[in-house]
């Protein structure tokens, strides 16, 4: 088996911190308490959509 690991983010390519896409036994990730609009989705290609998360930083970047 030879998954890709959600690791980084689709916006800027740095680590996006999720730990869903690593290892759920961290416990919840930041991402599941936060709310993501749907305009940053439609900046994302479609296969990445749902498969990479985007990192925190990119996240209230584009909320600023
Ligand atoms: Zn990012």
């Amino acid at each position: 088996m030879n998954i890709p690991l959600n690791t980084t983010c689709p916006l800027c390519g740095k680590s996006n911190n999720c730990c869903n896409g690593i290892d759920k036994s961290r416990g919840i990730c930041w991402c599941t308490n936060e709310t993501f609009p749907q305009e940053i989705f439609d900046l994302l290609s479609e296969e990445d959509i749902r498969k990479k998360c985007i990192c925190q930083e990119c996240l209230l970047q584009f909320k600023n």
